[in-house]
């Protein structure tokens, strides 16, 4: 069986639930937003693979407004290593000024899994401008 979840509050949901019991979230609006809007908002859904899942996609995308989410989350103090691992993989994808501050931010992360993971990320874009090829290698 599915689980539906409030895209606001993330309260679980009856699927016919036009409204939110919880927060009165309009279920409608959120049909309305773009696809790339729902993936932002799913890079705060409390399933970790729905989580995992958004990053990838934005990543791929090359989505430039998701590098805010990204920083958020990377600063934010979220411990998730395979979240954290998919987010500092689809900054790295997304050619833009601010995805350098955050790889940056996260080579001093205190896990050592996620400052190294950052560093690495870092090494392969002065190399060679992207991490698509590594990304293919590595999984
Ligand atoms: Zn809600």
């Amino acid at each position: 069986m599915l689980t539906y979840y409030c895209p606001k509050c993330w309260t679980t949901i009856e699927d016919i639930e036009l409204t939110c019991p919880n927060c009165g979230y309009d279920m409608e609006e959120f049909k309305r937003l773009s696809y790339e809007d729902k993936l932002l908002v799913a890079l705060n859904h409390p399933v970790p693979e729905r989580r995992m899942m958004a990053a990838q996609i934005l990543g791929n995308m090359r989505s430039q407004r998701a590098l805010n989410e990204f920083l958020k989350i990377v600063t934010s103090g979220n411990t998730d290593y395979y979240f954290l691992r998919a987010v500092l993989l689809a900054t790295a994808k997304i050619n833009h000024p601010d995805r350098q501050l955050i790889l940056q931010k996260a080579s001093q992360h205190y896990s050592t899994l996620i400052s190294n993971f950052a560093i690495e990320l870092i090494e392969q874009l002065e190399e060679n401008g992207s991490v698509d090829e590594w990304d293919r290698h590595t999984g």
